[in-house]
């Protein structure tokens, strides 16, 4: 009699939601009993019970008024015991009229906290103190981003930046940019709770709370941060437990004040396979791209980590390193370090010559790249236009033709994907660059002034493929 009156109310509720929450709410729960009107029902965790009760407490009474009848009641039998043979599920009986489940919360709570997992999680904010403010370069690609995370490390949680989301490809920052958030906040104030956790980690965590049953401790757990920072949340796509979890989550957070740092590896518009209520809350604070770095600020991160190790190189070497390694910061510093390492074996200045040999061997088809940057000069300078021009919204004509054929180069000499190639011409899309290259195709085939044009920025691009 229960099991057919919870189907039938199943059915009823399944017409309702979609079709990924029916399965993850109400298809583990198990119809207990139906007495005297109560139907009571079966729900695996503390957490479960609140969700339940949170999100579905209409449609429940709804389902539960058409089966039964208005003085139908609910009754929750919730799972409490963690494994044990002798299951005693503890009941909370929660009325379809009133809502006072929290003055009658589940009994036994605190036993099943679970303190291994509550140390693994407790001293470790996660937070690596070599990431600070003060070694993070500012340039055009990352001021915003900067000094949004600068307002919020100085006031968590009160400016109107919450959450801060910061995207952007891989190499350019992110990560050192929330630790550095982190760490600045621990640094006025070493009380404050913080979580750094890349997202990835935090999947496997609630597998993990799900598997051994301490789904409850781990939500409690981030519910008490005051700071939450999870890295690389594209890594929650297609996840839609977990990312039902952390909406949860997030909800509790924001609603209390406290601060929600985020990054991802693109645009929250773009974020696909992520679910639509969560990414429209991303967008409730300040949202800031982190692009690849301008020629400048490589050349002031370069600078700035050799002097760091007390190495100083001639300035035609840091602009030869800046021009070549354009593509992330990582890179660059993968190279500063190389050379780094090989001066100080050699315990020679380096010079060019050296800098090119060792860049050789480090930077991968460095004989037949040249850097984007360099093409964007070449032609600009060949055109007569200006380079920042090359990245502006501009739609002069003649400055459309040089961005295009720079965009053409820089998709035959370069690695760079047509994403990369889009980003480093002022964020535009990979659809623009093929617009572009089938252009200038086009103005190959049709004009001879414009097929010269493009021999001779061949050649001055050529000479300087093989000098280096
Ligand atoms: P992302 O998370 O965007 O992939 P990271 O934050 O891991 O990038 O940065 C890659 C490396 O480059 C790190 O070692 C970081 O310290 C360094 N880095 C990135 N941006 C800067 C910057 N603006 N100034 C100094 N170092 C930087
Ligand atoms: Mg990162």
């Amino acid at each position: 009699m229960h099991v057919e009156t919870w189907e039938k109310c199943l059915l009823f509720i399944r017409e309702r939601i979609p079709a990924q929450s029916f399965s993850t709410w109400f298809e583990p729960i198990q119809p207990v009993r139906l007495h005297n009107e109560v139907l009571t029902i079966q729900v695996p965790s503390q957490f479960f019970y609140e969700w339940l009760e949170e999100n579905y407490v209409h449609l429940l009474k709804q389902a539960i008024k058409s089966q039964i009848g208005e003085n139908g009641r609910l009754e929750y039998s919730v799972v409490v015991d963690r494994g044990n043979d002798s299951v005693q599920p503890t009941t909370v009986s929660v009325s379809g009229g009133s809502n006072n489940h929290n003055k009658n919360r589940v009994n036994g709570y605190d036993a099943y906290k679970n303190p291994d997992f509550y140390r693994e999680l407790k001293n470790n904010s996660n937070l690596n103190s070599s990431y600070r403010f003060d070694n993070f370069i500012e340039g055009d690609c990352n001021r915003l981003a900067r000094s949004a995370g600068f307002a919020v490390a100085q006031k968590p949680g009160i400016t109107s930046f919450n959450p801060l989301m910061f995207y952007g490809g891989v190499g350019l920052g992110k990560t050192h940019l929330v630790q550095a958030i982190g760490n600045e906040i621990i640094s006025a104030d070493n009380t404050k709770k913080i979580i750094y956790v890349a997202s990835e980690k935090f999947t496997n965590q609630f597998i993990d709370a799900l598997r051994n049953n301490n789904l409850q401790d781990f939500i409690n757990y981030y519910k008490e941060v005051d700071v939450l920072i999870l890295d690389d949340v594209q890594f929650l796509r297609e996840k839609e437990k977990t990312q039902e979890i952390f909406f949860h989550i997030f909800n509790h957070l924001h609603q209390g004040g406290k601060q929600i740092i985020m990054t991802s590896d693109c645009a929250p518009k773009d974020l696909k396979g992520l679910q639509e209520r969560l990414v429209s809350r991303f967008k409730w604070g300040l949202t800031a791209d982190v692009q690849a770095p301008d020629f400048e600020t490589r050349m002031a991160i370069i600078q700035t980590k050799m002097q760091a190790d007390g190495i100083s190189i001639p300035d035609e070497v840091v602009e030869y390193i800046a021009y070549t390694v354009d593509t992330n910061i990582r890179e660059l510093e993968g190279v500063v370090i190389s050379l780094i390492a090989h001066a100080s074996l050699a315990k020679t200045q380096i010079d060019l010559e050296l800098a090119k040999q060792i860049l050789k061997n480090i930077v991968t088809d460095i004989d037949s790249e040249v850097g984007i940057d360099y093409i964007q000069k070449t032609v600009s300078d060949y055109f007569k236009v200006e380079l920042e021009d090359l990245k502006a919204k501009t739609r002069k004509k003649e400055i459309v033709i040089a961005r295009q054929v720079a965009m053409y180069f820089s998709k035959d000499y370069t690695n760079h994907s047509l994403k990369s190639i889009g980003y480093h011409f002022g964020g535009r899309d990979h659809s623009t660059v093929i617009h572009a290259v089938q252009s200038v195709n086009d103005m190959i085939d049709t004009n001879a002034k414009f097929r010269f044009a493009i021999d001779e920025l061949k050649k001055k691009l050529k000479i300087r493929t093989a000098v280096a």
